[in-house]
């Protein structure tokens, strides 16, 4: 599915206060930091409970927590008035700068 199409659709379930306004800029950045912590927790999971093994049923789990991750993320982008598909491409073109530069390693915003 094409990000901005994802978007696009996350707003017929974006029902979370000040919409639109910096409100609800802070309740998605609170959303996608939760998820993440989810994320974490449930990869944290795989080294306590299943001997450091992957299961599908883990898989699984993951699933759902990186498209909850998803959904904050889209929605975030929205209210800070991004497209999302954009986003990516900067993000990339950053990226392959960098590479072709060697800097890719290291650390620093302005490499
Ligand atoms: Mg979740």
């Amino acid at each position: 599915m094409d990000m901005n199409a994802y978007a696009e659709q996350t707003r017929k379930t974006a029902l979370y206060p000040g919409r639109g306004e910096t409100i609800g800029l802070l309740y998605t950045t609170l959303g996608l930091a939760g998820e993440a912590g989810e994320i974490a927790n449930k990869v944290k999971k795989i080294i306590r409970d299943d001997n450091m093994e992957l299961t599908e049923k883990k898989r699984q789990e993951l699933k759902g927590e990186l498209g909850d991750l998803f959904w904050y993320l889209a929605r975030t982008c929205e209210e800070v008035g991004l497209n999302p598909s954009e986003v990516m491409q900067m993000n990339l073109d950053k990226l392959f700068d960098r590479k072709e530069r060697g800097v890719i390693q290291g650390s620093g915003d302005d490499r």
